[in-house]
């Protein structure tokens, strides 16, 4: 049987769940894999993922995928010398593997693993209004996958309104997305879904939205995960519906798997 390595590369990166969820596919999927911890110094991220891939396809065990996580997943952006849509779109990589042609391939799975997540809590975003609040690397992640989901009208809120406005900009003209104010907020329609792609809830005690933006059944997602954030209290407060990012974790990892071994593995 044969046996491969893949790893995650970040710093810090002790915390990381990735080895524990990885290796439960592969049991799952009845195949041999080692999965380790990379932590880069900083300066060194290109030289490791190069080494990485430099030792496959012929060394045992076969080294065959990467995941990328705080804080290179731009760098690993502009090492890739293929990317995907939506590496592509999300301009970040937290997903390395090699093509046929041994090219270093950047996939993004951030934003598919969230819409994964949303459906097998059995939410779909056909049709539906959301609001996504962050216009950091996550909600950069996320956008083009929740647009491609079909919903029918996506608004993008972050505190600095100019970057929100900037994500938004390549969409304009091909999808329905706008950018919501603070003024905007008291005359809007309810949304049916908010997901908070800021990292406001590892600090902030305190969240509020008006209540014209919700409405009894508005399902409410945080990204953040294993941390009962501000976010996710309002949401029960206001006996909405609500899950944290744990599920978009496992779902976007599930998702890399399948990069590197093939869907069918599951
Ligand atoms: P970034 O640092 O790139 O972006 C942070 C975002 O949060 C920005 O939009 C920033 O606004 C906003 N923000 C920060 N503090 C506040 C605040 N006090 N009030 C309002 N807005 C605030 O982080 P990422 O986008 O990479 O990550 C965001 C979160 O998503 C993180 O907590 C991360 O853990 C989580 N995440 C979860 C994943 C999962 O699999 N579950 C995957 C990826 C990320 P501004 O632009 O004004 O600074």
């Amino acid at each position: 049987m044969k046996t491969y390595r893949c790893a995650v590369i970040g710093n810090p990166i002790a915390h990381s769940q990735s080895p524990a969820l990885h290796e439960q596919f592969a049991r799952e999927a009845g195949i041999s894999l080692i999965y380790d911890k990379i932590l880069s110094p900083l300066e060194d991220f290109e030289t490791i993922v190069r080494d990485f891939f430099a030792k496959s396809p012929d060394t045992r065990p076969i080294h065959c995928g990467l995941n990328i996580t705080l804080p290179f997943k731009v760098r690993a952006y502009q090492l890739a010398e293929q990317h995907t849509d939506h590496a592509q779109h999300a301009g970040a990589v937290n997903t390395f593997y090699l093509n046929a042609k041994h090219q270093l391939v950047g996939d993004n799975t951030d934003g598919i693993g969230l819409c994964r997540a949303l459906m097998q809590h059995g939410y779909s975003l056909k049709n539906k209004r959301v609001l996504l609040l962050g216009a950091g690397g996550a909600a950069r992640g996320a956008l083009y996958p929740l647009l491609q989901a079909g919903v029918r009208e996506l608004s993008l809120s972050n505190r600095t309104l100019s970057k929100a406005q900037q994500l938004i900009k390549p969409y304009q003209s091909q999808f329905p997305i706008t950018l919501l104010t603070p003024e905007d907020f008291s005359t809007s329609a309810p949304f049916d879904f908010i997901i908070n792609a800021t990292s406001a809830g590892l600090h902030d005690e305190t969240f509020t939205l008006p209540t014209p933006l919700i409405h009894r059944q508005t399902y409410c997602y945080d990204m953040i995960y294993g941390k009962p954030t501000a976010f996710l209290h309002w949401a029960a407060q206001h006996h909405l519906p609500h899950h944290d990012g744990y599920s978009m974790l496992v779902a976007q990892a599930r998702e890399s798997f399948a990069r590197w071994f093939g869907s069918s593995s599951f």
